[in-house]
């Protein structure tokens, strides 16, 4: 089941009316914003049962499922609602979290394949996503990524058990975010809109989620990196974000994704940096599939008023800070790299290959 989605300056007020006569166990990055905390807090009063502070970084699965375990053994009679406020490591680690089970391999057995019902000795925890970066769009997913970086694999714990059942999407959260991290979330959002575009699942609904959001993050991020207290163009990227969330959580996101994950697992580059590195090099590949106008239109049509190219999209992301793949010498790493991701779940959801990318 899909969240219920609040979105809005002061939506965090929602939790007045939600699970009026449950406990409440709180889970928080440690940057957030100390008032905006108070505020949160002061909605649920006494209903706060514990507060935890989420200091994992990205969830590594062996930290994640011992957590999992003592975090059950401690909770197991417990029948609070579980609160996670952060960005998508914290909301990523809480989605596993609400799943309650003393069997310390529950997460391993329960990953890569979807999740539609949960046994008996598995208690699922209502829960509560509160974004506070605009980007990942996690809050309303049905997956929760999980990284082995001993091993350098990556994993999801996805299906229909794993939605959240409510998201609050309130900028307010997002203001003292600091740029890169802004920047970052911004582009990771921007990947899933374009993503969602150039995907074999697309159809018209997201495509028209995408386009917005698109345009919102293009017009609005670089005006943040101005000034990071403008609160109008905060309110847009968040709901730039959550457009670009709905459209990827249909079709799923593609090339760019699956080619990041190798910078992320290697150099631990942050998500959304890995995938916008690529968005220029995958855009020309769009450009040349033959037969593919009508995709090449949406995207026009999406970040047209931005950029004419992929150079231009390079250059603009240069300005912000981000240094990307070359679409005008596709280097041998490059089209292994490409050769490499095409067969994986993500690549395959990809409009197209130029033919000569076939047989490399
Ligand atoms: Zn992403």
């Amino acid at each position: 089941m899909k969240p219920s989605i609040s979105l809005g300056v002061n939506s965090i007020a929602e939790l007045n009316n939600l699970y009026p006569h449950k406990k409440f166990c709180i889970w928080h990055i440690p940057e957030i914003d100390k008032e905006i905390l108070l505020k949160i807090k002061s909605q649920l009063g006494r209903r706060i049962v514990s507060q935890h502070i989420y200091e994992m970084g990205m969830p590594d699965l062996e930290a994640v499922s011992a957590a999992q375990y003592e975090y059950s053994r401690n909770n197991q009679a417990n029948d609070s609602v579980i609160l996670g406020i952060g960005g998508g490591s914290l909301m990523d680690f809480v989605k596993v979290l609400r799943f309650s089970s003393l069997n310390p391999n529950w997460l391993n057995e329960n990953l890569n394949t979807a999740l539609e019902k949960v046994t008996e000795d598995c208690k699922r925890q209502p829960l509560i996503l509160m974004p506070t970066t605009a980007g990942t769009g996690s809050e309303i997913t049905g997956t929760a990524t999980i990284w082995d970086f001993k091993h350098k694999t990556k994993h999801s714990l996805f299906g229909n058990q794993v939605y959240a059942d409510f998201a609050i999407v309130d900028p307010q959260l997002c203001y003292g975010a600091p740029w890169i991290l802004t920047r970052d979330s911004a582009l990771d959002a921007l990947s899933h809109a374009l993503e969602s575009i150039w995907n074999i699942h697309a159809n018209d609904d997201t495509r028209r989620l995408a386009m917005d959001a698109c345009q919102k993050i293009c017009s609005q991020l670089p005006l943040i990196k101005n000034n990071l207290n403008n609160q109008a163009a905060r309110l847009a990227l968040s709901e730039g974000a959550l457009l670009a969330g709905m459209a990827m959580s249909q079709t799923q996101t593609a090339l760019a994704h699956s080619l990041s994950y190798e910078d992320t697992l290697s150099n631990q580059v942050s998500h959304g940096y890995a995938c916008a590195s690529w968005l220029p090099v995958v855009w020309q590949l769009v450009l040349e599939t033959p037969n593919n106008h009508v995709v090449c239109d949406f995207i026009h049509q999406a970040i047209g008023d931005f950029f004419e190219s992929p150079m231009d999209l390079v250059r603009w992301l240069d300005n912000l800070g981000i240094q990307s793949y070359d679409p005008s010498n596709m280097t041998p790493e490059i089209n292994q790299r490409i050769s490499m991701a095409k067969s994986s779940p993500r690549g395959k959801n990809f409009v197209g290959f130029m033919q000569s990318h076939e047989n490399i």
